[in-house]
């Protein structure tokens, strides 16, 4: 079947030129009327990531939510936000602060709408023919009337780029988040399956990537260096949406997870059966977008993988000159191989996951991740 996705250039953030370009993006796919019914609650669902200013392009800008607000209740629809940040409940910081400093909070006040943490889990049936017999799903995200996906286009360390699918990772509440990225951490295929059965169960109306300032380099968190790209991009349909936004990344599709996992389940396989609408791909495209540091850790032969994970693994390391020792890292960390010391980390690398948790979470950007010697080798 065939996919629609459209493409509307923004050049920056001045609310009315969001307005118009979100606005013309879903017109080219029939109008927010074809999607939103009068009375329908509806989720707004950005990336909350961690509680960053929107300058930093690692949460979606508060100008996105603020105009599809305004389409929604055009369309006679009611919208709230939700989200289930990586950060809670491991920081300091839950969902009020995130919202208040990355700008959601001031919107929501504005627009008079509810920021609504979707910590509740309950557990839902895999998709047919899944893999996953279960899934620990959002309870407020399940009961709304339907979803309006809101991912940020970044760089993600362990996925490659970030965006449709892996956005509604917001919807698994935050302590199924860290079991998930234990369970996954070795092997990115087996995480990014799980990550397109949890789009297939919250299955969004729209997808609206906020892709005027992306995020590239060592993202999702504040490793990664803002981008300006210009572009809205919106589809009907995940996977078709990350294929258009991988295709103007420049990255092949066998280098993003999410892709790969989509295409196993017959989920969009090839732009070919995606109708681009707006503009064109290839006037937009970016030439060099930076990707992160990153490697499979299913690299080299089985019996070898033990013995060269080390020196072939991307490992992630602190910059002492600003890590300031909160421990944040060491919170999240699913395999609990940080500890804080009186002057610096210590990581067990042997058992570390390369998750890369503790890159999203550092509040100063001080975790990056840095390629093991034999990798520098071969590369
Ligand atoms: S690396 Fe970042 S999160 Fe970890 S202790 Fe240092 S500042 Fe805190
Ligand atoms: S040290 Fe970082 S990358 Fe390694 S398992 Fe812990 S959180 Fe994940």
């Amino acid at each position: 079947m065939l996919q629609k996705v459209s493409i509307s250039r923004c050049n920056d953030y001045r609310y009315e030129d969001v307005y118009s370009s979100v606005k013309h993006s879903i017109d080219l796919l029939g109008g927010i009327g074809e999607y939103v019914k009068t009375g329908q609650r509806v989720l707004l669902k950005p990336n909350l990531l961690t509680g960053k200013h929107p300058d930093m392009a690692i949460t979606t800008h508060p100008a996105i939510v603020k105009a599809v607000i305004t389409l929604v209740r055009e369309a006679g629809g009611r919208p709230f936000i939700g989200d289930s940040p990586a950060a809670f409940p491991f920081a300091k910081e839950g969902i009020d602060k995130i919202a208040e400093i990355t700008g959601m909070r001031s919107v929501a006040d504005e627009m008079d709408v509810d920021i609504v943490d979707l910590s509740e889990a309950v557990a839902v049936r895999g998709p047919d023919g899944g893999i996953f017999k279960e899934h620990a799903i959002s309870k407020v995200a399940l009961n709304s009337d339907l979803v309006i996906n809101l991912p940020k286009l970044k760089t993600h360390s362990q996925m490659v780029l970030t965006s449709a699918v892996k956005n509604l990772f917001g919807c698994v509440p935050g302590t199924r988040k860290v079991q998930w990225h234990y369970k996954a951490g070795v092997d990115r295929i087996y995480f990014a399956r799980m990550l397109v059965e949890v789009s297939q169960i919250i299955n969004p109306a729209l997808t609206i990537v906020d892709g005027i300032i992306g995020l590239e380099g060592d993202g999702p968190g504040s490793a990664g260096t803002p981008r300006h790209i210009g572009l809205i991009v919106t589809g009907t349909d995940c996977s078709a949406v990350d294929l258009v936004v991988s295709r103007i990344a420049g990255v092949a599709w066998d280098q993003i997870p999410t892709i790969i996992a989509a295409r196993e389940k017959g989920i969009c396989k090839d732009l070919n059966e995606v109708v681009i609408l707006g503009e064109m791909i290839s006037k937009v495209a970016i030439k060099d977008f930076k990707l992160p540091v990153s490697v499979d850790l299913e690299f080299g032969p089985k019996v070898m993988r033990g013995i060269i994970k080390e020196s072939v693994m991307v490992k992630p390391i602190e910059n002492r000159d600003i890590c300031t020792l909160c421990g944040e890292c060491a919170a999240i960390c699913p395999t609990g191989v940080i500890t804080v010391g009186e002057k610096r980390l210590e990581i067990d690398y042997r058992r570390c996951i390369s998750c890369f948790c503790c890159i999203e979470i550092c509040p100063q950007g001080a975790m990056r991740s840095k390629k093991g010697l034999l990798t520098l080798l071969l590369s």
